[in-house]
């Protein structure tokens, strides 16, 4: 690994910086530190603490010290924090997107993409969380005699484990409710991507957050990991598919909840009465946004036979007019890969595709000269049904275009497989495109748009089936996986028993009729 870069000289930031916030995460002795390089250079830019298992229930313990007082606080003031987080963000942009780009080399649109869904989702919870956080009247058996009341409390401490591809948006998107329903929170932001956690837990604090009910741990996956999820009462997750089996199993040991959001193959359907044009621009946004290491990105298109020529030469012309690149101001399309491994796992994928018989219609090269870690945008056709770059998530910016015969082979093509997290349906009668998308087995079906507009709706879940994961995040399902229901039933007439003069024979009968009776007045109200 080369030393600490001068890389530091484009940006607004300097080394102290890291330093600085690599100091917030505790550890209870001396640990070996691990060395986060920035891929735009492979050039050292600091280094966290690797925690181990007893730093990590150590940072738990003091959550779950400082959580009840925070639960106790009243839920606008907890509104109040948030959407003064939100508000700070925002105002620190500028260096929290040098940082998210010194740490992943995405471009600077890609890192602003991700910045902005911070302040938007503190608006969203904070309008719409005291709501679902509220107590809750519902029926008793008998009207007025009896009644019900559901109350939600946290669960107590969440912890969050993210990942390295949106790692602003990943380690805060679900903190953000899970802070707001009263829970403190333990984030493990992915090794390679550990410094905007730390610094956005600094902006926690200065938004008013009590010390404790948000703390970040860094360390290797292995050994934080495991150790976060033994602690905590929840645990929420974004990565890997193979990871998240594990996180799944070790919190189903514990008996406690989990949300997964994992990989996917995701599907573009684009049928015969497209906008070639608007189809064709949303290929190339949706594929290489990120450099395609997005979990929501098309990795596979199905064209109508009818309009195939035209939306490829449309698509493989656009993509060809990106631009690759690094710039800490907005500039380049395609930003860097996250590492030279990534790179090669990338290369490997459509190496083997052209082997097999696929036929490259842009990129399919590695491109040294503009960074260590870019691969360029790149389009496959030829590609078998069965083969691994149709199957397997690629997760670099790489994407098969498919023929097919018609709207029912699309749907059955894009349900060819274990994934199911988002896909997209491409045509010019909406109401035609929302039956296609009923039909499609994904969490999140988005029209004329490959992800963004389902993302952006944070009043909307968001999350996978199948190998995609569990669970949601956004709208109220976001909020309420944090909180654990509890039911308070009231009697007005003492205990649900007969009285004991009364034979049990004719108790049964009464009690028999009352059913009967009640059953069909429900039926009747409804
Ligand atoms: P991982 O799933 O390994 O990493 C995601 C997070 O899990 C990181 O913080 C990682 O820590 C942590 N982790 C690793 N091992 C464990 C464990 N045993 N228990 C608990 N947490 C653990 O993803 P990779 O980075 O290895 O990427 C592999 C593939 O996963 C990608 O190529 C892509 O296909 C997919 N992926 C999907 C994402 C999505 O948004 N759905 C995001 C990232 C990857 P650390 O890295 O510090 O060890």
């Amino acid at each position: 690994m080369a030393q600490t870069s001068d890389i530091y000289g484009n940006t607004r930031l300097a080394p102290g910086d890291m330093e600085r916030l690599a100091a917030r995460v505790v550890t209870s002795g001396d640990r070996s530190s691990i060395g986060v390089e920035t891929p735009i250079t492979e050039s050292e830019i600091g280094s966290v603490p690797a925690c181990t298992a007893a730093d990590v229930a150590t940072a738990v313990d003091r959550a779950r010290g400082a959580q009840p007082e925070w639960a106790a606080t009243p839920v606008e003031s907890r509104v109040a924090v948030l959407e003064r987080f939100g508000d700070l963000v925002f105002d620190h942009r500028d260096d929290l997107l040098d940082t998210v780009q010194l740490e992943t080399g995405k471009v600077r649109q890609d890192a602003l993409e991700e910045l902005l869904d911070i302040p938007s989702t503190c608006s969203y919870y904070g309008s719409n969380g005291p709501t679902e956080l509220a107590d809750s009247e519902r029926s008793g058996l008998i009207p007025l005699a009896t009644t019900a009341t559901v109350s939600y409390d946290p669960v107590g401490v969440v912890g969050v484990i993210s990942p390295w591809n949106y790692p602003l948006t990943l380690s805060f998107t679900d903190a953000i409710p899970a802070l707001l329903a009263g829970n403190a929170v333990v984030c493990k932001p992915d090794e390679r991507t550990p410094f905007v956690a730390l610094a956005l837990a600094e902006l926690l604090e200065e938004a008013g957050l009590p010390e404790g009910v948000f703390q970040v741990v860094t360390g290797e996956g292995a050994v934080a990991g495991p150790a976060l999820i033994d602690a905590v009462d929840y645990v929420v997750f974004t990565g890997g598919t193979e990871t998240g089996r594990t996180v799944a199993e070790r919190a189903g040991r514990n008996l406690i909840d989990c949300s997964l959001e994992l990989g996917g193959k995701n599907p573009m359907v684009v049928l015969d009465d497209a906008d070639v044009g608007t189809a064709a621009r949303g290929a190339v946004t949706g594929a290489f946004t990120n450099a395609g290491q997005l979990c929501l990105a098309p990795e596979r298109i199905y064209v109508d036979e009818d309009r195939y020529d035209d939306f490829l030469d449309a698509f493989v012309g656009a993509t060809r007019e990106l631009s690759l690149g690094h710039s800490f101001s907005y500039g380049p399309d395609v930003g860097s890969l996250i590492s030279a491994d990534h790179l090669e796992s990338v290369r490997e994928s459509v190496d083997s595709a052209v082997e097999a018989g696929a036929s490259l219609f842009s990129g399919g090269r590695a491109r040294p000269d503009v960074g260590p870690c870019f691969y360029e945008p790149t389009i496959l056709t030829d590609v078998a049904p069965d083969s691994r770059i149709i199957c397997e998530e690629t997760f670099g910016p790489v994407v098969s275009v498919v023929p097919v015969s018609d709207a029912d082979e699309a749907v059955e093509r894009a349900n060819d497989t274990a994934y199911g997290l988002n896909g997209s349906v491409w045509t010019g009668d909406l109401d035609r495109g929302r039956d296609i998308a009923r039909r499609i087995d994904c969490g999140t079906v988005c029209l004329n748009d490959p992800y963004a507009v389902g993302w952006a709706a944070v009043d909307a879940p968001m999350g996978g089936i199948g190998d995609s994961g569990l669970g949601r995040r956004h709208g109220p399902e976001g909020i309420n996986r944090f909180v654990e229901s509890k039911t308070i039933a009231t009697s007005r007439i003492g205990p649900f028993d007969s009285p004991p003069w009364l034979p049990h024979g004719v108790a049964a009968r009464l009690l028999s009729g009352f059913g009967a009776v009640q059953r069909r007045l429900t039926r009747w109200l409804r």
